[in-house]
């Protein structure tokens, strides 16, 4: 008698389970690939939907967790395919909490400082943005998932020709990339609304801030190559130029053409 009421609760018990997972299913359906975006073919999509598991799981642990709650900066992170920009022998560490090598000396940032660098310059979808360090190309691909309107500098040829043709296969035709000494900005361009360093720079680079535009933000870590740099936070308002510092960071140098 006791066994059977419990076998009958089970059995509810399952089958209620069972309504709240269709109906929890239904509510966060699987990742699907973004309309816009070009599928890959080199790789089979159920790993790709393992790594969208890591990727939640980043999401979560280390950018929620910490503070970052801008909607459009969380769904980026969730949906730019991190794994897809780094080297092919490090992609089980792609989601991990921290910066990976690239080649030729670089390395793309931690997460959480992607997130954060671009939650401060609290873009909207019209901003025309300017990002000086292209590396991989994946801090320019979370810009672009936000933004219509991003270009982007990157002083190693190498780094700038694969980081296109990167960008290129997985649709991000709102970002351009140039091969360049970013110190000088790009004025065709500008005036930009955000403009977002990710290389140390000893101090901040005149034609940065000459490019940025009235009510504009720039992030950029400011200090000597070999020691804690800040992050700092330019603002201009009506030709009035604040800096705010933010947190100790540590960035590749900003380096100089000859
Ligand atoms: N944002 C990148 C990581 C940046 S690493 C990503 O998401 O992967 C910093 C990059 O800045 C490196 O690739 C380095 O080559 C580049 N860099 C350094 N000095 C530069 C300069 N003066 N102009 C443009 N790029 C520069």
């Amino acid at each position: 008698m006791y066994t059977s009421t419990l076998l009958r609760h089970g059995s509810s018990m399952a089958r209620s389970l069972q309504f709240i997972l269709v109906v929890l299913t239904l509510m966060h359906p699987p990742d699907r690939p973004v309309p816009g975006r070009r599928l890959q073919f080199d790789e089979p999509q159920s790993q790709d939907r393992s790594e969208a598991q890591s990727r939640d799981n980043m999401v979560r642990t280390q950018i929620l967790a910490r503070g970052i709650h801008d909607s459009a900066v969380v769904r980026a992170m969730r949906t730019v395919p991190r794994h897809r920009f780094v080297p092919e022998e490090l992609k089980s560490d792609a989601y991990d909490d921290g910066p990976l090598p690239i080649g030729y000396g670089q390395t793309i940032s931690q997460p959480y400082i992607v997130a954060l660098m671009t939650e401060l310059l609290q873009v909207k979808r019209t901003d025309r943005v300017l990002e000086i360090g292209t590396g991989s190309g994946y801090q320019a691909a979370v810009l672009g998932e936000i933004c219509d309107s991003v270009w982007t500098i990157e002083i190693i040829d190498e780094l700038a020709s694969e980081a296109r043709s990167r960008l290129n296969r997985l649709g991000y035709d709102g970002v351009s990339v140039r091969s360049a000494d970013g110190y000088y900005g790009w004025p065709d361009h500008g005036p930009f609304d955000a403009i977002m360093v990710t290389a140390a720079a000893e101090h901040i680079p005149p034609p940065l801030v000459s490019q940025l535009a009235n009510n504009g933000r720039m992030v950029i870590p400011v200090g000597h190559p070999f020691f804690v740099q800040n992050l700092v936070l330019v603002e201009k308002h009506n030709g009035a130029v604040t800096t705010r510092t933010i947190l100790p960071v540590r960035f590749v140098p900003l380096t100089r053409s000859q």
